[in-house]
């Protein structure tokens, strides 16, 4: 009976040993498992202390300048401020193979060189020019034969058949000049030529060239032209080339200066590349008579074309291409062509579309010649508006 009791104690003693030994191994492992998390938030915090403590220290330290280099010397070079002010500045060791051109990062304080960086070739050109594959042709210009043979003599032949003047020994131009009145078919002359070259085509406005950032302009001509290299062949459209190359008053202000500079750059840059490159200038002017002559100097854009407004025959091409997917009824167009005597192309393409719409206008899917009378009259009332408008 004793030893029966006795058991029983024993074995109440063993369930509750096994029972605390269990309880505290459950306990360690839920402090292991505190531990560890604990653990993986102070390496979390650290990090986000360590990267608030970075942030921190690059917002104290002063922004660095960025300047081209101009020429290099060893571990010096010439570099120029965004200003146009250039100085002769030292290149910190760390930085490598730099060239003229480079664009580079420089210490405000002590102006030395101390880090290369590419700004891309895109940066600034993207937003002053348009690349483009253009699909007009020559069959869509009308009344521009002689100037359409004139362009396919120096730039077409040259970029399809370079191997003809290398034979013949004679060098063709780097690039030509088309000058005469607003819309007469400039930019599609120089659209069609890229067409049929399969050359890239890029535009540029001369206006837009010429910035207020000083330094800008002239750094964009020299990113145009490394574009159209990279692009080749290409053509390289410049509109309203007066904006960059008109003599100039020489007033001595910061823009002039900039005009200046960007001209400048334009005519390194025609004269950087070879008669036989696959790059071709087309630029275009309506006031030839305050172009700067170093620009049409021989080697330069010294292929001068006019384009001037359509006589009757070229008014009739043009009417022409433009009605061609025009539904029309009974439209005397010699009688339209002879009204519209001293129009240029692009005011004879709004006939057309006006004529369109006073159709659309009376639900008729046909245009009449009535349309386009009163279409000629409207755009004629345009022009005397306009006119008004500039002499009062
Ligand atoms: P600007 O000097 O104002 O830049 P531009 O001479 O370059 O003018 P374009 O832009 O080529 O003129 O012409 C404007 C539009 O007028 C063209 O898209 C085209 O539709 C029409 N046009 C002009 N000339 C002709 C032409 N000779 N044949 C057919 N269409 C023409």
């Amino acid at each position: 009976m004793d030893n029966k009791d006795n058991n029983i104690v024993y074995s109440e003693t063993i369930d509750f040993e096994e029972k605390a030994k269990v309880t505290l191994e459950e306990e360690n492992r839920a402090i292991r498992t505190t531990l560890t998390k604990l653990e993986e938030e102070s390496a979390m915090l650290r990090e986000l202390f360590t990267n608030a403590n970075n942030e921190l220290s690059n917002l104290k330290k002063p922004a660095l300048l960025v300047a081209d280099i101009v020429s290099c010397y060893g571990n010096k070079a010439v570099i120029r401020l965004p200003n146009g002010n250039k100085f002769y500045s030292y290149v910190h060791q760390e930085v490598q193979d730099i060239h003229s051109g480079d664009s580079v990062l420089i210490d405000q304080k002590t102006l030395n060189i101390v880090e290369k960086i590419d700004l891309g070739l895109n940066l600034d050109v993207d937003k002053f020019v348009i690349v483009d594959k253009p699909k007009e042709s020559w069959k869509d210009l009308g009344g521009l034969q002689k100037e359409i043979q004139e362009i396919k003599e120096v730039i077409e032949l040259p970029l399809q058949k370079p191997e003809l003047f290398e034979k013949v020994g004679i060098q063709p131009p780097k690039g030509i000049l088309l000058y005469g009145p607003p819309g007469t078919g400039k930019t599609l002359l120089a659209k069609a030529v890229a067409n049929s070259t399969k050359a890239t085509f890029i535009e540029v406005v001369g206006s837009e060239l010429v910035q207020k950032f000083i330094g800008e302009g002239a750094k964009l001509v020299k990113d145009i032209f490394i574009l159209a290299r990279s692009k080749a062949p290409a053509i390289v459209f410049i509109d309203e080339i007066d904006a960059v190359a008109s003599v100039r008053m020489e007033n001595g202000t910061s823009g002039e200066r900039e005009v200046n500079r960007t001209f400048m750059q334009l005519l390194s840059e025609i004269d950087g590349f070879k008669h036989l490159d696959k790059v071709k200038i087309v630029a275009a002017t309506n006031r030839p008579d305050i172009l700067d002559q170093a620009v049409v100097r021989p080697g330069r854009l010294d292929r001068l074309i006019e384009v001037s407004l359509p006589d009757a025959e070229g008014r009739t091409e043009i009417l022409k291409i433009h009605t061609r997917r025009m539904n029309l009824q009974k439209v005397r167009s010699k009688e339209l062509v002879q009204l519209m005597e001293g129009f240029s192309g692009a005011e004879i393409k709004a006939v057309c579309t006006e004529a369109g719409y006073a159709a659309i206008r009376q639900q008729r899917e046909t245009v009449t010649h009535e349309d386009f009378m009163q279409a000629i009259e409207k755009i004629k009332a345009e022009e005397e508006e306009e006119l008004k408008g500039f002499f009062g």
